[in-house]
């Protein structure tokens, strides 16, 4: 493993952390314990503190909050790092107890929590979001590319700035660009750099003299037809080779090369490494790593029997789990049906705080999810396709006006400008 955060969920990191519950015989109580402190931990909370509940506590070891969705644009080169985080103080909700430690396992039949330092927690309700693992061992070679001068990963918040590096550096030669099979957190971030790199490229008059691959698992470029359409005319425009129904299964960071394999089975990763496979030598490497719920959730039993990446087991429209009434899970961590984005939040944070309001009156949960999800493609350095769709890809467009999943400048604008200071403003504050 090449480095500690390869491996991890973005940067927790409980020793930089120091545990804030006291040591002692008697575990620490709160009515509402919200286990990791990201988009869904601290917008759940700010709504929660809204609706009244004074006794929240989140557990959560880092010490500064990101905002994801700007990932792609510092790799880019549309953003800075520094607008991408904040201090976690400045976004903790008012009221409402911060732990800073990490969860290690949870006891649900006990109602308790163990943390890294071996202190406990009790609750009333459990709220399970610690996000997602980027699972850099399933393709082998790719954590250690990640160290070599010619490859990167928007997915790493450290690496985005690399990203840039390479593609304001690239003149000629062959770029590959990959997304896993399986879950990924916000999936067409896979694609999104690809397009701006290219659009640069264009800029500076290079285009042309860079081949561009992009490797989908996907048997169409996205899956939403109506977005599809539009992705196809930009992957012409910009020439790019796209590789459908395969993935990365092996890179070689001193050599430069990836392997792509047919995808047979998305479920079954080992199994696409068949005949077909191709090795394709590159200048510039954005890779993306499969994706899974972390290890030590996977071990508390709570999460869904036999599925790959073992997400916390919930019924995907109340959020409730399957089998604890007292337990619930949104955000990247649970094992909803959607596509998990951010966007996918605001409308899951809603819906639990409803349920965790009517729990806390002793009924049952009846505020239900729509699964409902976005990605905005940025499709050049100054437009994007807006994609608004379910679980089944089916376009679920908030302005259901003609063409709004067209390609946009005031989409950009949206995503770019506007989204950002909605999300510092609205969203973690539970307003939005
Ligand atoms: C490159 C990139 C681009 C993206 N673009 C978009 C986009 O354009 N639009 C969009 O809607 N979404 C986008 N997303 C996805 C979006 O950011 C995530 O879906 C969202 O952040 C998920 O929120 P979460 O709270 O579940 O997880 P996170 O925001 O990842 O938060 C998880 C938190 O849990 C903490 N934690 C980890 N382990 C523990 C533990 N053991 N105990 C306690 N706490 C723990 C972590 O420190 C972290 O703070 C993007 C993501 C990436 C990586």
């Amino acid at each position: 493993m090449a480095s500690n955060y390869w491996s991890s969920t973005l940067d927790a990191d409980p020793a930089a952390a120091p545990p804030a519950v006291p040591v002692g015989d008697k575990a620490e109580h709160h009515d509402i314990v919200i286990l990791g402190g990201g988009n869904a931990g601290i917008s759940l909370a700010g709504r929660l503190h809204r609706y009244g509940f004074r006794d929240i506590g989140i557990v959560e070891p880092s010490d500064r909050h990101l905002y994801q969705p700007l990932f792609s644009h510092i790799g880019g080169g549309t953003a800075r790092a520094e607008e991408a985080v904040r201090p976690q103080a400045d976004v903790m909700p008012k009221g409402v107890r911060w732990i800073r430690d990490a969860a290690v396992d949870i006891e649900p039949d006990a109602q308790t929590v163990r943390l890294a330092a071996g202190t406990m927690l009790t609750y009333r309700q459990l709220v399970i979001c610690p996000g997602i693992r980027l699972d850099w061992d399933a393709v082998p070679g790719l954590a250690e590319a990640m160290d070599t001068p010619c490859a990167s990963s928007n997915y790493v918040f450290e690496l985005a700035p690399k990203t840039w590096e390479l593609v304001r550096g690239l003149r000629r030669g062959t770029a590959v660009f990959t997304m896993p099979s399986g879950t990924v957190k916000c999936d067409g971030a896979t694609q999104k750099i690809m397009y701006l790199a290219c659009d640069y490229w264009r800029q500076e008059g290079v285009l042309d003299d860079i081949r561009v691959v992009m490797v989908v698992p996907t048997p169409t470029v996205y899956g939403v037809d109506v977005v599809d359409q539009e992705l196809n005319r930009k992957i012409a425009e910009y020439g790019v080779e796209l590789r459908y129904s395969s993935e990365v299964t092996a890179v070689d960071g001193a050599a430069q090369t990836v392997t792509i394999s047919p995808v047979t089975n998305p479920k079954a990763r080992a199994e696409s490494v068949a005949a077909g496979s191709e090795v394709l030598r590159y200048d510039l490497l954005h890779g993306v790593p499969p994706q899974v719920a972390p290890d030590w959730l996977q071990s508390t039993g709570l999460t869904r029997p036999g599925e790959p990446g073992g997400f916390v087991d919930v019924n995907p429209e109340t959020l409730q789990h399957s089998r604890h009434r007292d337990i619930w899970s949104l955000g990247d961590a649970a094992g909803t049906k959607n596509f998990k984005s951010g966007a996918s939040l605001r409308k899951q944070t809603l819906v639990l705080a409803k349920n965790l309001k009517a729990a806390s009156k002793g009924k049952a949960p009846r505020h239900k999810y729509d699964h409902y999800s976005t990605t905005p493609f940025t499709v050049s350095r100054s437009t994007v396709v807006f994609a608004e769709f379910d679980h089944l890809h089916k376009p679920k467009p908030t302005f259901p006006w003609r063409g709004s999943m067209k390609e946009h400048h005031a989409t950009w604008i949206l995503e770019r400008n506007i989204l950002p200071r909605v999300y510092w403003h609205l969203i973690l504050k539970g307003r939005a």
